[in-house]
């Protein structure tokens, strides 16, 4: 019996874009996700693309676990291939999806016919399918509406495909479909869901971690780059870029005053992170900062930290408040890792009073206090590359 996985994109994702633009980096992002499940072959043909193994050691269980991360896929199903005969579907429905409809109360048949040249009406095949399964359980009842367990027949171009209920894909638009951004990702619950948010509208990303060593520790590294990693397997391989940031913290704690060391740190790395990301071609920073959260993200922090940037800064979650990012968080897989207890570089030296309204124009005179080009410089210059791959 032949087994292949069938992806849905839906025809509505590609009103307005570029569609074989679009197909080439989906099918570039599956065969990616497909990397190390075994041999497949991946084809496209009418909004549907097909991932069949070619040999023994590829694992639909493993690729279908792969390819619900894979970003501008709606659905995926895996499907058994028969031959374009009313008698051989017949035959294979019940023997294919014995499990499932042993563990249903209720089922639909729904046929869609894709070739018109097949003699059968789409109702038609239904209706036969549906006497098949009926005949052999018959405890089983017919829902129209809600039915457990929807079995599908899909007679297209070369062969018929019968299967189950389909899985949900992770939707959104394939990676790297719509430009390209640097996320600056800290260890915390945020700023990797901002990353998953903004990688789920098809931007590539590269990423940028402040670190102070030794007042972070080499495990609060470790956990951005887990946290990236997680992330990764919806947007595929991401370079991370650790910027040592001490020396211009040390600076900042030594001529200015407390109450603006966070607005300023905060304003260096926007600084730093600028000119990484237009070094890597991105348009634009993106940052987990949500309106009013603590006292670096009321509007008026907000307003100076963005001054500091030279490209925009593209804040996703800024309305949402904790436990909508947090939801995400866990759908993502990302939320326990964030929640383990390593310490940020915005936890060094954290003002006890910090100015939750700062003017710009203060903070500009508090930056003229030192002389902090060369030490942004070279924090720029000594930044670490790390490239991390999805498991
Ligand atoms: P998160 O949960 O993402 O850490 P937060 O609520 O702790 O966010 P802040 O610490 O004020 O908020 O950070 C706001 C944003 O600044 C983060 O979402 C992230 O984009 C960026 N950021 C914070 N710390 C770092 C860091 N060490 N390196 C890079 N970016 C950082
Ligand atoms: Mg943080």
């Amino acid at each position: 019996m032949r087994e292949v996985i069938l992806l849905k994109y839906g025809e509505l994702i590609l009103k307005g874009l570029n569609r074989p633009q679009f197909e080439h980096k989906l099918l570039k992002s599956i065969k990616g996700a497909l990397r190390g499940c075994g041999q497949f072959s991946v084809t496209q043909a009418q909004s549907t693309v097909y991932v069949e193994p070619q040999d023994a050691d590829a694992s639909i269980d493993a690729a279908l676990k792969r390819l619900q991360k894979v970003l501008g896929i709606v659905s995926l199903v895996r499907a058994c291939v028969v031959e374009k005969e009313m008698a051989a579907i017949e035959e294979a429905v019940v023997p294919y999806l014995r499990d499932n409809i042993e563990q249903a109360k209720t089922f639909k048949v729904n046929a869609k016919r894709a070739d018109k040249r097949f003699p059968l009406s789409s109702p038609e095949i239904a209706r036969r399918v549906a006497d098949k399964v009926g005949d052999a359980f018959p405890d089983l009842e017919a829902d129209m509406r809600t039915p457990e367990l929807l079995i599908t027949v899909e007679v297209r171009d070369t062969d018929a495909y019968i299967h189950a209920n389909s899985l949900p894909g992770a939707g959104g638009m394939p990676a790297g479909s719509c430009g390209r951004a640097a996320v600056l990702i800290s260890g915390g619950i945020d700023s990797p869901v901002a990353t998953y948010m903004m990688a789920r509208r098809g931007m590539s990303v590269c990423a940028v971690h402040f670190a102070s060593p030794p007042y972070t520790s080499p495990r609060a590294k470790a956990k951005v780059l887990d946290l990236l990693k997680i992330v990764s397997a919806y947007g595929g391989p991401i370079a991370c870029f650790v910027v040592p940031f001490t020396a211009l913290q040390e600076q900042i704690r030594a001529h200015c005053r407390e109450e603006f060391f966070t607005i300023l740190l905060r304003r260096f790395m926007m600084k730093a992170a600028s000119r990484i990301a237009a070094a890597q071609d991105c348009a634009a920073l993106i940052t987990g900062e949500s309106i009013g959260q603590v006292a670096s993200q009321t509007i008026e922090a907000i307003t100076c930290t963005e001054a500091a940037s030279s490209l925009p800064i593209l804040r996703p979650l800024i309305g949402m408040n904790k436990e909508e990012i947090v939801q995400i968080a866990r759908r993502i897989d990302t939320y326990e890792t964030s929640i383990l207890p390593y310490e940020d570089c915005c936890t060094v030296f954290t003002p006890r009073h910090p100015r939750t309204k700062p003017r710009l124009w203060d903070v500009e005179q508090e930056e003229a206090k030192f002389d902090f080009a060369p030490l942004l410089d070279a924090a720029v210059e000594a930044a670490e590359k790390i490239v991390v791959c999805p498991e």
